[in-house]
């Protein structure tokens, strides 16, 4: 049943492994306590892509967003947690090298990470799985992935980049897969996950539903649609890309979320919304037509590099 959908409210890890036909009936690892300090807040780290990439390495503090959705990332990648009553939800884990800053934006937000019942990933790429091994150690959470994706992050590498070791990332035990509209729940707050894969073959959107001064806005925390490093063709990424990321052009037309939240935050302009919440708008991230926008700006990338790489052949 590992593409059925999984209602994941208050079940216990167990459980969600049985869900999942491929996944061992284990238990995630016991929590292990944090000893290590993190590095102060206004000090950059050290990382492979730091040339290229300065603000991933650029810690950044953390703010709530809209309703129970707060952002904990550094500056530069877009890492969402959601804290509840009977436990939090963390999407996605940044680099290796953001883990830490990440543990201690949670704390800093009043919350002890321990208490993080699921780890969620938009996709297989280092820059947003490389800190999830570090991350499950540190809460003990059960990590849900797609079948799609399971393969990369369970072997820590590239989906079609097996022999390029600087995208490597520390694997990390999948607990259950999730299959299109598979749902997982806590404390009254439900995400919904969204296959919308291209950018990586399990690429992961989630949708939920937050509310602001009594008001329901519907979330999209989308996965990516950019063609970025991906070979289209002639040897492609993984069998079927092309395809992949037709279907979810086509898919993804008619949403119009509220609020659309990225993995990058340049993507979703999460900064200049930010400043403008400094600047007293409270609803400065529902913005509804940022999120066709972003799609028609990557459907235009994948249409000219798909021209490029097939001329090319
Ligand atoms: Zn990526």
């Amino acid at each position: 049943m590992k593409h059925s959908n999984v209602m994941l409210a208050g079940l216990s890890a167990l459980l969600l492994a049985a869900c999942s036909a491929n996944t061992p009936e284990t238990a995630p690892p016991e929590p292990v306590e944090s000893d290590e300090p993190a590095p102060p807040a206004e000090e950059t780290l050290a990382g492979p892509f730091a040339a290229a990439f300065p603000a991933w390495y650029e810690p950044a503090e953390p703010f709530r967003v809209i309703g129970n959705i707060y952002h904990v990332g550094p500056k530069g990648l877009g890492i969402f947690f959601i804290p509840t009553e009977d436990g939090h939800i963390l999407i996605d884990g940044g680099l290796p090298e953001n883990a830490d800053g990440v543990l201690n934006n949670i704390r800093a937000l009043g919350h002890d990470p321990r208490d993080v019942k699921y780890l969620l990933n938009t996709h297989a790429h280092f820059d947003h799985s490389g800190g999830l091994a570090r991350l499950k150690a540190a809460t003990g959470a059960a990590l849900i992935s797609s079948e799609g994706d399971r393969s990369a992050l369970e072997g820590g590498f590239y989906l079609g980049f097996e022999d390029r070791p600087e995208f490597n990332a520390p694997p990390v035990k999948v607990d259950a897969t999730l299959g299109d509209r598979g749902t997982v729940g806590v404390g009254g707050t439900v995400l919904t996950a969204l296959l919308t894969p291209g950018h990586t073959r399990g690429c992961t959107s989630w949708r939920l539903t937050v509310e602001e001064a009594g008001t329901p806005y519907e979330v999209l925390i989308f996965c990516s649609a950019s063609v970025a490093a991906n070979r289209l063709a002639p040897d492609p990424q993984y069998e079927g890309i092309i395809a992949d990321y037709e279907s979810t052009f086509e898919r993804a037309r008619g949403w119009q979320p509220d609020v659309f939240l990225a993995n990058h935050p340049e993507f979703s302009g999460l900064w200049q919304k930010r400043a403008a919440q400094l600047d007293g708008d409270a609803l400065a991230f529902v913005d509804r037509d940022a999120f066709p926008a972003y799609m028609s700006r990557m459907e235009q990338g994948f249409r000219e590099q798909l021209a490029k790489q097939t001329s090319e052949e």
